[in-house]
C-alpha cells in the first residue's frame, strides 16, 4: 500500500479539482495513484475511501481548495507536478519570456492534425510560463468567414481548453500592413506589376523579369496609392516583392505580396480591397506579436527564406523555428475541399460526420480533450511525418473515459425470453461503475430481453445473466432458471424494463438498441459504456428518444 495514502488521495483530488474549476474527477485521482504505485487489485479496497475524499474536496470552495492544497502539495510526486513536462526540449527558451502563437486561417473546420499543432505551441508556452497568442489570419475575403471563426473558437477555447493570453485578428492590422508595404516601396524593394496572372506565372516559372520591375520608386508609390484608392479592378494589378528571379527556390521569384479582392470581407465589408498574402503578413504579425518560438510542420520549409528576407528588409525580429513532420490521418478525408463536396452531395451529414476526424466530429463521438494532450506526448516532435489512426486515438481515450463512464446494459435485435421457475426478485441494485459507490435500481420480472447475437451463441446452454443469476436458454421464447451460483460461465447482458435508443455508428449508420431504463436519467454529453458493446456519448434527448454517438469499443 502507498504511504500516507489518505493524505495523498486528498492532495491529488485537490490538484485535479484546481485544474478543473473546482471539480475533481475520480478517474484522474485513481490514475495519479497508479503512478504512485497503486496496484489494480488494491482499488477495490480503497474505492470507498477515494469516493469519500473526492466528494469532500468537491464540496469545498475554490479558495479553500487552494489553501488546503498548499499544505499538501509536497505529497505530489515530481512527475505529477511537472505534468505535461514530457515535451522534448526546444532551443533558446528563456522561461517566462517565451511567446508562441496559434495562427489558423478561418476558412475551414479544424481537424486533429491542426489540434496537435495548436497544442504543441500552447504547451510550450504554458510549460515555460510564457504567452500564447491565438491569431486569426483572416485576410483572404474569398475564403474566410465568421462561421469558421466561431467554429474555431469553439474547438480551440471550449473543446481543447486552450486559454490564449490574447486573441487577435490580422485584419485589424491592415493600416500597419499597408505602411510596411510602403516601407518596401520606398526602399525600392517592391513594385507594382500590371502583368496578367497567366503571364506573371509563366515569367516566374521561366525566371524572367517583367518590364514593371524597372519602374521608379515614385512611379511605384503612385500606382500603389491608386491601388488603394480603388482605381484598379481585381486581377489587374499586384504589389510584388523584389526577390530574386533566378533563385532555385521559386518562392523567392518576386512573389505577389498584395492583390486586389473585391469580395466583401466578413468583418470589414468593403473597407479594404487591397489584401496581403500569407508570406507577407505572417512574418510581420509574428514581429508585432513579439513571438519568440514557432513550432510548425515542415510543409512551410521553403517559405522560411522568403519570410526571413521580409523580416530583414523591415527590421523585424526572427523567431526560433522548430519544424516537425506532417501528420497523416489514416483512412479519413482531411482535405477541406473534398469534405465540402461530400457534404454538398449529401454523402456526409456535415462537418461533424462520424467518419471525419474534424474536431467537431471527434467531440461529438466523445473524444475528451485529455486525449489530445496525451497524444502529443506519444507523438513528440519528430522530423519524420507521423501517421495517426483512429485506433491510437481510441486507445488513449478509452483509458481515460473507462474510469468515469457509467455502465449500462443494452441489447440489440432483442429476443424476449420467459424464464421458468424464476425466483421472486422484484429489483436488484447494481453499482453504476466498479469504482463508484452510486447504484442504479434494475427491475426484474420473469421476462427478459437478450441480444439475438447472444441468443445464437448461447442457445441450449447455461449462461449467467449479468448481476443476476444463471439460466439455460431453451428456445427463442423460453429459458429456465438454474439454481447454481456458478459465476465462471459466459455472462450476457439482459434488459427487463427498457427503452428504445438510437446509436450513430462510426460508419454513419444508425442502429437501434433496447437499453435498460436507467439511461433515461442521462444528460446530453454524458459519456457512458454499454457493457460488452462500447463507449458512447449522449448526443440528444427529447421526448422518449435518446440518441447516442458511438465512441469506440
Ligand atoms: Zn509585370
Amino acid at each position: 500500500m502507498i504511504e500516507n495514502l489518505e493524505k495523498k488521495i486528498i492532495a491529488y483530488s485537490l490538484k485535479n479539482a484546481l485544474e478543473h474549476e473546482g471539480k475533481c474527477l475520480q478517474g484522474n485521482v485513481i490514475n495519479a495513484l497508479f503512478h504512485e504505485g497503486l496496484k489494480k487489485e488494491e482499488i477495490k479496497d480503497i474505492s470507498k475511501l477515494i469516493n469519500e475524499k473526492v466528494n469532500f474536496v468537491n464540496s469545498m470552495r475554490l479558495d479553500e481548495q487552494k489553501k488546503e492544497f498548499d499544505q499538501l502539495k509536497e505529497l505530489i510526486s515530481k512527475r505529477e507536478t511537472r505534468g505535461e513536462n514530457e515535451l522534448p526540449k526546444i532551443p533558446n527558451v528563456i522561461p517566462g519570456k517565451i511567446v508562441t502563437r496559434i495562427p489558423p486561417e478561418p476558412s475551414k473546420y479544424n481537424h486533429i492534425g491542426h489540434a496537435i499543432s495548436f497544442l504543441f505551441n500552447y504547451s510550450y508556452a504554458k510549460e515555460y510560463n510564457g504567452k500564447c497568442i491565438l491569431r486569426f489570419e483572416d485576410t483572404n475575403p474569398e475564403k474566410v468567414s465568421q462561421e469558421y471563426v466561431d467554429a474555431m473558437k469553439k474547438d480551440v477555447l471550449e473543446y481543447l481548453d486552450i486559454k490564449p493570453d490574447e486573441i487577435r485578428y490580422v485584419s485589424d492590422d491592415m493600416e500597419k500592413l499597408y505602411s510596411y508595404a510602403e516601407q518596401l516601396i520606398n526602399t525600392d524593394n517592391a513594385y507594382v506589376c500590371f502583368c496578367e496572372q497567366e503571364k506573371l506565372r509563366e515569367l516566374r516559372h521561366k525566371g524572367k523579369e517583367c518590364e514593371h520591375r524597372n519602374q521608379t520608386k515614385k512611379e511605384n508609390m503612385d500606382y500603389w496609392k491608386e491601388m488603394l484608392n480603388g482605381k484598379y479592378k481585381e486581377g489587374e494589378v499586384s504589389l510584388r516583392l523584389k526577390g530574386d528571379m533566378k533563385s532555385l527556390n521559386q518562392v523567392m521569384r518576386d512573389p505577389v505580396i498584395f492583390r486586389i479582392v473585391e469580395t466583401p470581407h466578413y468583418k470589414l465589408g468593403n473597407r479594404y480591397k487591397v489584401w496581403p498574402m500569407y508570406d507577407f503578413y505572417n512574418p510581420i504579425e509574428d514581429g508585432l506579436c513579439k513571438v519568440t518560438h514557432i513550432l510548425r510542420s515542415n510543409e512551410f520549409e521553403q517559405r522560411i527564406e522568403l519570410q526571413d528576407r521580409i523580416k530583414d528588409l523591415l527590421n523585424l525580429p526572427k523567431q526560433t523555428i522548430t519544424q516537425y513532420g506532417r501528420f497523416q490521418v489514416l483512412d479519413a478525408v482531411t482535405q477541406g475541399r473534398e469534405i465540402r463536396e461530400l457534404i454538398e452531395s449529401g454523402k456526409y451529414i456535415g462537418w461533424d460526420d462520424p467518419r471525419l476526424v474534424t474536431l467537431r466530429a471527434l467531440r461529438r463521438r466523445g473524444i475528451v480533450k485529455e486525449t489530445y494532450y496525451e497524444l502529443l506526448k506519444h507523438i513528440g516532435i519528430s522530423k519524420k511525418s507521423a501517421t495517426l489512426d483512429f485506433n491510437m486515438i481510441a486507445s488513449i481515450n478509452r483509458k481515460i473515459i473507462d474510469q468515469i463512464a457509467n455502465r449500462y446494459s443494452c441489447v440489440f435485435n432483442p429476443i424476449r425470453l420467459k424464464i421458468k421457475n424464476s425466483p421472486k426478485i422484484n429489483e436488484i441494485k447494481v453499482k453504476i461503475h466498479p469504482l463508484k459507490e452510486e447504484e442504479r435500481t434494475i427491475k426484474v420480472n420473469n421476462e427478459i430481453y437478450i441480444s439475438k447475437e447472444d441468443f445464437d451463441t448461447s442457445k441450449g446452454k447455461e449462461v449467467r445473466l449479468m448481476n443476476l443469476y444463471n439460466i439455460r436458454i431453451i428456445n427463442e421464447k423460453e429459458a429456465e432458471f438454474m439454481d447454481d451460483n456458478q459465476k465462471n460461465i459466459p455472462k450476457i447482458n439482459w434488459v427487463s424494463e427498457g427503452i428504445n435508443v438510437k446509436i450513430m455508428m462510426p460508419n454513419a449508420e444508425v442502429i437501434e438498441g433496447f437499453a435498460e431504463k436507467a439511461v433515461e436519467k442521462l444528460k446530453v454529453n454524458d459519456l457512458i459504456q454499454f457493457e460488452r458493446f462500447g463507449f458512447l456519448r449522449v448526443d440528444e434527448i427529447n421526448d422518449n428518444k435518446i440518441v447516442f454517438w458511438f465512441s469506440h469499443k
